[in-house]
């Protein structure tokens, strides 16, 4: 092994000796087997033959020795640093593709742009994990149909292989690798290379579908000191767009950050539906800023703004009571008012991403429906969405009616140590002693409210429980001008 690997690297048994210190003769005795060197010098020599960790550790196991370099797993403490830094890479790098892959081009980590550029031009669900990404581009059921100059692309990518080729060397797998991906029909890295932008001074990768056509260049970013296996042999890839109609397609696409204008979308789900059970189990990233739109690259308040507008186009709040007997209010409310949509279907991109809905109506669950509890509400859905119409549902038989705000008061202060919630809450919303008054008293405070639109419709509606019938008991038009 020591032999074949000094012949890769060109060296004389001498030179190798004047590199590490160890003896020519001795040399010569390790690599024809009649001795077997201490742990240090096989490790000495190993570094002047520039090594890799995976190479020298099968170097030591055919000597007899344990392996020296971990193979630790992404989740282990100590990775946590360097999984870090690669998140925060792949997240700066958006709205741009950027993939962390290992020695052999599987992907190990990708940022969200990358799912949604691939997925514009193949289903990546059918591709298994982990995803190679030469595949991916070689089988002609990949990205393959989608590269104009295939013939050129595909000799350059063939020659990254062997220049990135972890310290230089084509192992093993990497040869298979190379021999899969020649086997594909059409594929001749012997191809004459000719440089297909003569204008620009890197080799650009150019996705097109007639419609779109996308191009970029790479840049590759490996860890500077390893001590593992794995940080030696991930590669960090960021695509940059080479010409303006890239970048406007991602600041377009881009979106956990700005969800999709709607005719851009995919699927709808019916509703009432619930996320796969495996969705729980997902391991994401542990930072959750991930999942926050102000904290995304790109990100743009107003726009993300009329953004949520088209994306979920709700147009009411009704308030109703959190008692499990009536959870058919909205469903009655929407049928009532006519001009809704509820529960409406969920919106699905391409990825399954769930990133809008048909629903108009949004609700708010409460003890006894009363409004005091869903100012905030309506006004966060008027900024977003745009209210105009807030309907205050209370029940027959509702609980609120069996007590009134002093004796609550009295006993609460009784049951809970001399608690005194006597001036915690609005003492008029607390309770239900007739539904006339309690309908116009919650229509009057949210027309009061100043975070309630003056443009805005405000209903009180009187349900009964039993049968269902929704009755109109107090409205307080829009106000105009
Ligand atoms: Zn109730």
């Amino acid at each position: 092994m020591l032999k074949a690997w000094r012949g890769m690297r060109g060296l004389s048994q001498l030179s190798l000796s004047l590199e590490t210190g160890v003896s020519q003769k001795h040399l010569s005795f390790i690599e024809s087997g009649r001795t077997v060197p201490s742990r240090q010098t096989l490790m000495a020599v190993a570094d002047g033959l520039d090594m890799p960790f995976r190479e020298r550790n099968e170097l030591l196991l055919a000597a007899g020795y344990a392996p020296q370099f971990a193979e630790e797993s992404w989740d282990a403490a100590g990775m946590a640093v360097v999984r870090h830094a690669l998140e925060r890479m792949l997240r700066q790098h958006e709205p741009y593709p950027a993939v962390v892959m290992d020695r052999w081009w599987n992907v190990v980590m990708a940022n969200s742009a990358t799912t949604r550029l691939f997925n514009a031009f193949v289903d990546l669900d059918r591709w298994p994990r982990p995803r190679n990404l030469l595949h991916l581009f070689f089988d002609p059921a990949g990205l393959r149909p989608f590269v104009p100059d295939w013939p050129r692309f595909s000799a350059a990518l063939l020659q990254r292989v062997r220049r990135e080729a972890v310290a230089g060397v084509m192992d093993e797998e990497t040869q298979a690798l190379l021999a899969q991906l020649r086997a594909y029909p059409g594929v001749d890295d012997t191809a004459a290379f000719e440089p297909s932008a003569p204008d620009l001074p890197v080799i650009p990768l150019t996705l097109s579908d007639g419609e779109r056509r996308l191009r970029y260049f790479s840049l590759v970013t490996t860890v500077g000191t390893p001590r593992a296996l794995g940080p030696e042999e991930w590669r960090l890839e960021c695509m940059s767009p080479v010409d303006e109609a890239t970048e406007a397609w991602h600041a377009a696409v881009i979106p956990g950050a700005l969800l999709p204008p709607r005719r851009a979308l995919h699927r709808l789900v019916s509703t009432p539906n619930t996320l796969p059970v495996e969705a729980t189990m997902t391991r994401t990233s542990s930072r959750f800023s991930d999942y926050v739109f102000s904290a995304q690259p790109g990100y743009d308040e107003p726009t993300l703004r009329e953004a949520f507008s088209h994306a979920v186009p709700l147009t009411s709040v009704v308030i109703y009571c959190y008692d499990p007997r009536v959870r058919e209010i909205p469903q009655a409310v929407a049928k009532f008012l006519g001009n809704q949509v509820y529960p409406g279907d969920v919106i699905l991109d391409a990825n399954g991403s769930r990133v809008g809905s048909t629903t108009t109506m949004g609700t708010v669950s409460v003890a006894a429906g009363r409004a005091v509890d869903a100012i905030r509400s309506v006004t966060v859905g008027e900024y977003l969405f745009g209210i105009e119409t807030v309907v205050v549902v209370h029940h027959s038989n509702c609980g609120a009616t069996s007590y009134t705000a002093d004796r609550m008061v009295a006993n609460y202060a009784h049951e809970h140590d001399g608690a005194d919630i006597s001036n915690a809450y609005d003492a008029g919303s607390v309770s239900i002693s007739d539904y006339e008054d309690s309908l116009a008293y919650d229509v009057a405070l949210l027309r009061a409210a100043p975070g309630v639109p003056k443009h805005a419709d405000i209903l009180g509606l009187f349900y009964n429980t039993d049968t269902g019938e929704l009755t109109e008991v107090v409205r307080n038009p829009a106000v105009h001008g």
